[in-house]
């Protein structure tokens, strides 16, 4: 039997996050206990893209109405890149998941997001769903995952990006000088088009990372990185700390886990920097792949992390935090251990 998240415990989470988020000073912060785990458990870290569907017409069909899913185009295996739309407010909200086949952890998370946001309906509920509209493509790369490698499947492909008749690196084909017609890789023009339909005001996009520790010595369990193109203005990279803070906030105290600044570069390809150029307070989250006993906990983190990113946009308690607090988020330490999934966001 699964077990999933429920409202309530959801409402707490959000409650105790507002919390955090405003009342606790960056550099005083307690190292607070682990949220209970009890009430989470058993969510499949790597479900089918067919299962993916079935579960979202699932969710649909419990939501009422209040979850709209639909397929933003097809892979070249002739899969769907699934997305779902949940909320009808002025802030909108796009979060996107495995644009790498092989880093999965994010399409789960962004699951049990849309049955919380979607199906729970107490007040609560309505009141977040009258202010965001949040966007989710659910796994950006259906056929990547079905062969476990990072790229898109294109055996043809012979590209800058990605790998000689394997396939293309859809993230870093976001380019905004990229018409999504002459984009390469169908799955990255996809998203263009979702991403230019719906104009995000934020946009988060979850990867994962290998292992590795900070300068103390234990295991950082997620990084996190705005937009660092030198073309994004100062305002749009403030806006992006602010939900980088929020995201780090959450994993820290709410989450029980250990988040550093990741080292991404600045090309303007990369969703991350793309998507600041085109005007979204655009964060990348990066999850550790730290092994199978952890994979629960990390889905949970990245599940907690969009329900902060919503909550945070609806009361607008984001707007007031300091970006600087993103630029004394630790950096990423020594390796711990190297991994396929670790070539970049
Ligand atoms: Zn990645």
């Amino acid at each position: 039997m699964r077990i999933r998240p429920r409202p309530l415990l959801a409402l707490a989470t959000a409650t105790a996050l507002a919390l955090t988020t405003l009342t606790v000073p960056a550099q005083a912060a307690p190292a607070a206990a682990p949220m209970p785990t009890s009430w989470w458990h058993d969510i499949d870290p790597r479900p089918s893209n067919e299962a993916v569907g079935t579960i979202l017409a699932d969710l649909a069909h419990r939501g009422h109405g209040r979850i709209d899913v639909r397929s933003i185009g097809e892979t070249n295996e002739g899969r769907p890149v699934w997305a779902a739309r949940v909320g009808h407010g002025p802030v909108r909200l796009q979060y996107v998941t495995q644009q790498h086949g092989n880093e999965p952890l994010g399409t789960p998370a962004a699951i049990e997001f849309l049955r919380t946001i979607g199906v729970g309906n107490t007040f609560w509920h309505k009141w977040l769903r009258s202010r965001v509209t949040v966007d989710v493509v659910v796994r950006a790369n259906p056929d990547g995952h079905a062969h476990d490698w990072r790229y898109n499947y294109d055996p043809t492909a012979d590209p800058e990006y990605g790998e000689q008749g394997k396939g293309y690196d859809i993230n870093r084909y976001h380019n905004p000088s990229m018409a999504p017609e002459d984009n390469p890789a169908p799955e990255a023009a996809h998203i263009q088009r979702a991403y230019a339909a719906f104009e995000p005001h934020i946009a988060v996009d979850y990867h994962m990372q290998g292992q590795y520790l900070d300068d103390g010595g234990r295991e950082i369990t997620a990084s996190l990185l705005w937009p660092t193109n030198p073309g994004v203005t100062p305002a749009l990279v403030d806006a992006a700390k602010r939900v980088t803070v929020v995201a780090q906030q959450t994993i820290d105290h709410l989450a029980g886990g250990n988040v550093s600044q990741y080292p991404g570069g600045d090309y303007e390809g990369i969703a991350r920097n793309a998507y600041g150029l085109r005007g979204s307070a655009s964060v990348l989250l990066e999850l550790s792949a730290m092994g199978e006993g952890h994979e629960q906990v990390q889905i949970r983190s990245a599940y907690l992390v969009m329900l902060a990113v919503a909550q945070t946009a609806a009361d607008g308690s984001a707007n007031r935090i300091d970006p600087a607090r993103a630029d004394a988020i630790p950096p990423r330490g020594e390796p711990i251990r190297a991994v396929a999934v670790d070539s970049g966001d």
